[in-house]
């Protein structure tokens, strides 16, 4: 018989994040079709009380908890100590975790101490001949792999935005407090640093993706670049219609070739073969000429068009709805006073 323990971290104001809650439907998945199986929640976080309590509805047989101001940030030894302690307690012989960065970086190790197996990036749980059966992309979402192991402990973690966020109802849970030592360690955690709220550009559940690509830096029809202009209609419209913002590969690679850049752009951003495969149902592609290395990073977009002054260019050689041959810099000054933008 199955033990699963469903593991988490709350959020810094004890909260419990949307990967969690998605994390939890595939924990709760996989007990539903595993006969006998049960589920266990173990927690971790500076207070556990008000997340159990969120989650309280979901019908596990109980609710551990690892907590305390160490355990309140992430670090890597004070994680997986309390992960380590956790799986222990529960006799875990699955562990489904959501795959935050915060978890990514500590469940590896957790799993060598237990000597157990893990598996990462999981988009889909099957139970077939009841065994349970997991689903991950390989080679950068080029194919999909299903895979078991009959090797326990087995750890999972849930890739975000997978699996829909768990929505039942919140109550009283009764945590049973697991004690852990807090390793000795070098770390300390003094903060966190983020950056400013309009400088998040990449935006995974936005409706729209916007694609900047190399021409918006290019000399124009009067013989000159206009690259303060192009960061004003691109910041402009990506806030205006709250998309989120790509760009081709040839334009984060300006930064290393001494050309003028658009100050918000990093590779982060760039979409295409070696840089990001986004998942937004509609995209619109800029001053990008649409090579195919550039247009694979597109393929889970399902509504695609493009504005360009080359009516020969790729995203019309079958690989956009719609091409509009127009300067993008009036089409978006136009669109962005439409927008309310002036
Ligand atoms: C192994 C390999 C991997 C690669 N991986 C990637 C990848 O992951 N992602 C990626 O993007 N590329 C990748 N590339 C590079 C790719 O092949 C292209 O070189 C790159 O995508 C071109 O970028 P671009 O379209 O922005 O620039 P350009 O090719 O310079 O195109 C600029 C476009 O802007 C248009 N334009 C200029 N001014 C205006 C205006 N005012 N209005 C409208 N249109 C205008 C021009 O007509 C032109 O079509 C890879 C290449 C290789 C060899």
């Amino acid at each position: 018989m199955e033990k699963i323990l469903f593991l988490a971290h709350t959020d810094t104001d004890g909260s419990v994040g949307k990967p969690v809650l998605e994390a939890l439907t595939a924990a709760l998945e996989l007990a539903a079709n595993l006969d006998g199986a049960e589920l266990t929640v173990g927690l971790i976080g500076g207070e556990v009380q008000a997340a159990a309590n969120a989650i309280a509805g979901c019908g596990a047989a109980a609710f551990l908890g690892v907590a305390g101001a160490d355990f309140a940030v992430a670090r890597y030894s004070s994680d997986a100590a309390a992960a380590s302690a956790l799986a222990q307690t529960a006799q875990a012989t699955l562990v489904v975790a959501p795959g935050t960065s915060r978890f990514a970086r500590a469940l590896p190790g957790v799993c060598q101490r237990l000597g157990g197996r893990i598996d990462t990036q999981i988009t889909g749980l099957q139970v077939v001949d009841g065994e349970p059966r997991i689903q991950r992309w390989y080679y950068r979402q080029r194919m999909a792999g299903t895979l078991t192991r009959s090797h326990r402990p087995w750890f999972l973690l849930a890739a975000p935005g997978a699996f829909s966020a768990w929505a039942g109802t919140p109550g009283t849970a009764e945590v049973q407090p697991v004690a852990v030592q807090v390793p000795e360690s070098r770390t300390r955690v003094l903060g966190t640093q983020a950056a400013l709220a309009d400088a998040h550009t990449i935006r995974p559940d936005a409706d729209l993706l916007f694609v900047a690509g190399a021409g918006w830096t290019k000399k124009q029809v009067d013989g000159q670049a206009h690259v303060s202009d192009a960061e004003k209609c691109i910041l402009d419209f990506v806030e205006a219609a709250q998309a989120s913002l790509g760009s081709s590969k040839s334009l984060v690679d300006q930064s290393g070739e001494g050309q003028q850049v658009l100050s918000f752009m990093s590779h982060l951003h760039q979409v295409g073969q070696t840089g990001t495969t986004p998942r937004h149902r509609k995209g619109l592609a800029t001053c990008c000429h649409g090579e195919e290395p550039h247009v694979v990073g597109w393929r889970f977009i399902t509504e695609r068009r493009a504005i360009n002054l080359d009516a020969g260019c790729g995203w019309a050689q079958g690989k956009a709805d719609v091409l509009y041959v127009a300067d993008a810099f009036e089409v978006l000054t136009k669109v962005n006073e439409l927008l309310g933008k002036s």
